[in-house]
């Protein structure tokens, strides 16, 4: 990738309230992790640049906190506009959180279309209140590439990064061999790589691997 504005992606971060998502945006950008809740006030974001190891690329990941838009009916068009990949996050203890995923997913294809989903499983230190078979059928149904982290412990995070970032390279040097009267696929999808296509991730917890 050459140019300026290709190595940066937008990544936004959605889930029910509470499950863990700024913890996991400020654990990525900043490497810091508290056990404070303080709902978001206001829109937010921080930014990372890292290296996309898979590809040996450095990449700019702009992380938008959802901001208190912890319903999925009050996120704005703004905050999904642009984004490059989505994460939905739901909380290991909490299955009310396992069952928002559908309208999370729904809500942000909605606006975003085909872009690459990834969904995470937080707080995989506590107990889980969800069974191992159930979220990776889900996983599987919504074709998203499944997570397992606990961002208290600092487990599992990177290689959701590490994932969306390889996609997104890949997509853009795809992209950037085609021939420009490229015709559209016959799905008229998108040509970034579909999530669920990369390699096992390094380290897993919540005993689903
Ligand atoms: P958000 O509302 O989704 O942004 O959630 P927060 O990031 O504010 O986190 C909510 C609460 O869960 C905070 O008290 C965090 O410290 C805690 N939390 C976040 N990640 C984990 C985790 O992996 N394990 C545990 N046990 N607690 C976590
Ligand atoms: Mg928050």
């Amino acid at each position: 990738m050459n140019a300026e504005e290709d190595s940066s992606i937008k990544v936004i971060v959605v889930g029910d309230g509470a499950v863990g998502k700024t913890s996991m945006i400020t654990r990525f950008a900043k490497g810091i992790y508290t056990d404070e809740y303080k709902k978001t006030i206001g829109v937010d974001f921080l930014e990372r640049t890292a290296k996309v190891d898979a590809v040996g690329e450095e990449l700019t990941y702009l992380l938008w906190d959802t901001a208190g838009q912890d319903e999925y009916s009050s996120v704005t068009k703004m905050y999904y506009q642009g984004a490059g990949a989505c994460v939905i996050v739901f909380a290991a203890d909490r299955r009310d959180s396992f069952e928002s995923i559908n309208k999370w997913h729904e809500a942000a294809r909605k606006e975003c279309g085909e872009i690459a989903y990834v969904l995470v499983q937080n707080k995989c230190d506590l107990n889980a209140a969800v069974q191992p078979e159930e979220v990776q059928e889900l996983a599987k149904k919504l074709d998203m590439k499944l997570f397992q982290t606990s961002v208290k412990d600092g487990v599992g995070v990177d290689d959701v990064f590490q994932h969306i970032g390889t996609a997104f390279v890949r997509g853009q040097t795809a992209k950037a061999k085609q021939p420009a009267a490229a015709e559209p696929s016959p799905s008229g999808a998108p040509e970034t790589p579909a999530p669920t296509t990369e390699s096992k991730e390094s380290k897993a917890c919540c005993n689903l691997m």
